[in-house]
């Protein structure tokens, strides 16, 4: 029994754990814990106050799976509500479908009753994506952002693999040894707008099946779907590999992709008894854990498997 978590996952993690104290599911745990994430201004990478598309809107992904049935819900590109996460589990527990993007997510988050988030940023937050395109773009281009035929060639300019990506992953085991992943983000700062990462694609950015474990993504996106690494990891766990080869694997796969953008990774996971791990291509980064015995969390380096970034 443990929740493990990308290490913005601070504000969640203890009333995740307390959810599954008081006997409840590990999907409830992962809503739970990614709900206060995604509520707080503080964390520029996940639901409220996450920085915007090129064109200034917030987008928001986010995915669900429950590893004991290998159901999944997902929403991508939903503007206009806060609660991705629960948007995603009500996807997956309401509707015969997996994944709602765009126009479609919002309209299902009206009907589930959420309310309407009209403004998802900050005043401060606006002016830190204005700043950011007028060191490229002249005050007149960046008012006429919305009509422009030409977003491509701006988003390559003021997206940056250096510059603020993020993404909150939750991983719970209940009290039963049931497992879930859930992962929420606002994606890349200044993003193409309709563009996904990994964390609505499952298998990309999570993954979880109770017989073998689970694992989750944060960091360039593009190359989580490539590799279909959350799968692939739990797919080696599978094979037989032990929960610290599965994860030496998965970043080799991603290690070894070709062409032009690649850049930092990091993944968390769990073997089905709970045993935990975090690893990134870059030093310095950390995750966190409880278990039910523990008062408040850990947090942990990660192990590192270098993958010199190239970009452009
Ligand atoms: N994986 C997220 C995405 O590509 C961003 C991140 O975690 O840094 O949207």
């Amino acid at each position: 029994m443990i929740v493990v978590a990308s290490s913005n996952g601070r504000i969640g993690i203890q009333a995740a754990t307390d959810t599954i104290r008081q006997g409840g599911t590990a999907v409830a745990a992962v809503e739970v814990g990614i709900r206060l994430v995604e509520a707080n201004p503080d964390d520029h990478t996940v639901g409220f106050n996450g920085y915007p598309n090129i064109l200034g809107e917030v987008e928001l992904d986010a995915g669900i799976m429950n590893g004991r049935t290998l159901e999944s819900g997902a929403v991508g590109a939903m503007k206009g509500y806060l609660h991705a996460i629960t948007v995603a589990r009500q996807v997956m527990e309401q509707l015969p479908h997996v994944l709602l993007v765009g126009d479609g997510a919002s309209r299902f988050a009206a009907e589930m009753g959420h309310p309407p988030q009209a403004e998802m940023v900050l005043p401060e937050t606006r002016e830190v994506w204005a700043n950011r395109l007028r060191t490229d773009m002249s005050n007149s281009d960046i008012e006429q952002i919305a009509e422009r035929t030409d977003l491509a060639r701006w988003v390559q300019l003021a997206t940056d693999p250096e510059r603020t990506k993020g993404t909150v992953n939750f991983i719970a085991q209940d009290k039963d040894g049931n497992i879930c992943t859930g992962v929420s983000t606002s994606g890349w700062a200044w993003k193409y707008p309709g563009r996904l990462g990994d964390s609505p694609i499952i298998g990309a950015g999570n993954y979880a099946d109770n017989r073998y474990g689970a694992a989750a993504c944060t960091g360039m996106g593009e190359m989580a779907i490539r590799a279909c690494t959350a799968h692939s990891l739990v797919f080696y766990m599978k094979m037989g590999l032990s929960l610290a080869e599965a994860c030496q694997r998965a970043m080799a796969d991603l290690r070894d992709l070709a062409g032009r953008f690649i850049s930092v990774m990091n993944l968390v996971a769990i073997d089905k008894e709970g045993n935990h791990a975090g690893y990134s291509s870059v030093d310095g980064r950390t995750y966190i854990y409880q278990t039910l015995n523990m008062p408040d969390y850990e947090e942990l380096p990660r192990t590192v498997v270098p993958i010199p970034p190239r970009w452009g």
